[in-house]
């Protein structure tokens, strides 16, 4: 049997459809009507989600003895937005078509005189800023009072704890502080599926180090460790781009930047932003609280503001980078002629929802069904597994769309030998395996 991959790449309609049938991602409230720039993730995106944020956690703060944990809250004091730019800065540039109504990121029209959406000529608006971060109130007087923000990014919540944070743990820059959380944004034009969106979750490291001359090598280690990651998790190098940010694209305070970014089937988009910030984000704080945030340095014995290296992904993007990548249709034809088609998921197996599905053959055999039962639920400790019966072709169908690495079946001839079948996703080899070995053959293969 000769298979191919086809060359086409997959669709935004097709992975959003896949995404609905299988119950990765839906959208937010669809019962009415759906609310835009808002995404739920299915019984399946939810792991998967999950996966993601523990693979960056893993290899972020767990397999790291500088970095240590933290989770802040979502809503602060309104200073905070002040003191970081927030308040005055953090906003769009948004046109109106006065035709079809449509409203646009001016950063984002090609042409400045024709809307994109109905062709109308000269139909924008003035130009307006609009700030992005979502607002709400505290307590039970809606006054200005009140007012607080939905953080739009949750490397502040670091930022005014670094003290906080050195002393209880004991530690000296160079060190860092890692967190994983929701942010808002009132993108005006959320689009992409979950590309872009007003709620999201951000991974984010704050990485300190003292102003020796050692700063651009920190800078440097840590784009390597953040390339080192996306190919550890099998993201194809071709698709994958780490872009170097110019002195004019940066912000004036940053000393180094580096975008990364995918190539999704409308673009390029930036998945995370890797950035040397100087001592601005500190200095800002420490210049509106009054409070000071610098640390004793030991090696020149004065009191300094470290500089800060920042590394800043989004989850949502990178899951959604994860099933783009992972996406393959394709086709196979048998010594006959006959060809068959078959989307499979090739996920990575530490990421992928499902790793390991058991099925009995037969659906009206209690003793196979017993069996198949037994066997999953023996592994389920150990790695995650998910239970079917039924026709074995559409049993591999559905978890070859939802990526799981291996099928076991248990047949009427487990019976009698004690062994089952492994179903390997990626190249369909099938094996015989004694069940009394089978959690160790699957582990061997799911860590490898
Ligand atoms: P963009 O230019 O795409 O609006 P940004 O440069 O404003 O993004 P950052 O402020 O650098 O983004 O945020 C860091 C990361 O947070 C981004 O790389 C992205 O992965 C994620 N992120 C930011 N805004 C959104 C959003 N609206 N939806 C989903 N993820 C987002």
């Amino acid at each position: 049997m000769e298979t191919t991959a086809s060359q086409r790449r997959v669709t935004m309609e097709e992975i959003v459809a896949l995404a609905k049938r299988r119950g990765f991602v839906f959208q937010s409230s669809e019962i009415y009507g759906g609310i835009n720039g808002f995404w739920d993730y299915g019984p399946l995106g939810a792991v998967l989600k999950r996966n993601v944020k523990d693979a960056w956690w893993r290899d972020t703060v767990e397999l790291r003895d500088d970095v240590v944990a933290f989770d802040s809250s979502i809503v602060m004091h309104p200073s905070v937005w002040k003191a970081s730019g927030h308040v005055d800065a953090f906003h769009d540039v948004m046109v109106d078509c006065r035709v079809c109504k449509h409203r646009f990121r001016l950063d984002h029209l090609k042409d400045r005189e024709k809307c994109p959406d109905c062709g109308a000529k000269s139909s924008f608006t003035e130009p307006r800023n609009f700030n992005l971060m979502m607002k709400t109130s505290i307590g039970p007087m809606e006054d200005t009072a009140a007012l607080a923000y939905l953080r739009p990014e949750t490397a502040q919540g670091i930022f005014v704890n670094f003290k906080n944070v050195y002393q209880s743990a004991r530690k000296r820059p160079p060190f860092g502080i890692a967190q994983i959380g929701k942010s808002f944004r009132n993108e005006i034009t959320p689009g992409n599926f979950t590309f872009r969106v007003r709620e999201f979750e951000q991974a984010e490291l704050e990485y300190f180090v003292p102003d020796d001359g050692h700063d651009m090598e920190a800078f440097q280690a840590w784009v390597e460790r953040r390339k080192a990651w996306y190919a550890s998790y099998g993201v194809r190098a071709d698709r994958l781009r780490f872009y170097e940010l110019t002195p004019a694209e940066r912000p004036h305070y940053a000393r180094a930047g580096v975008d990364v970014e995918y190539l999704f089937p409308w673009g390029w988009g930036e998945l995370e932003s890797i950035a040397h910030r100087g001592t601005y984000d500190l200095d800002a704080h420490m210049a509106l609280s009054g409070k000071d945030l610098r640390y004793f340095d030991e090696a020149t014995k004065t009191h300094t503001t470290p500089l800060l290296i920042e590394s800043s992904a989004g989850m949502d993007r990178t899951t959604l980078t994860m099933l783009i990548d992972a996406y393959e249709l394709e086709r196979s034809v048998d010594p006959n002629g006959k060809s068959t088609e078959r989307v499979v998921l090739r996920f990575h197996p530490a990421i992928a929802p499902v790793q390991v599905a058991v099925f009995a053959l037969a659906r009206n055999r209690a003793d196979l069904v017993e069996r198949a039962r037994t066997i999953e639920r023996e592994l389920r400790p150990v790695m995650r597994t998910q239970y079917d019966e039924g026709n074995i072709g559409q049993l591999y169908r559905r978890q070859d769309e939802i990526g799981t690495p291996f099928c076991v079946t248990v047949d009427h001839a487990t019976l009698e030998d004690g062994a089952v079948t492994v179903r390997a996703r990626d190249d369909m080899r099938q094996a015989r395996v004694p069940v009394a070995g089978i959690a160790g053959y699957l582990l061997e293969r799911l860590t490898q």
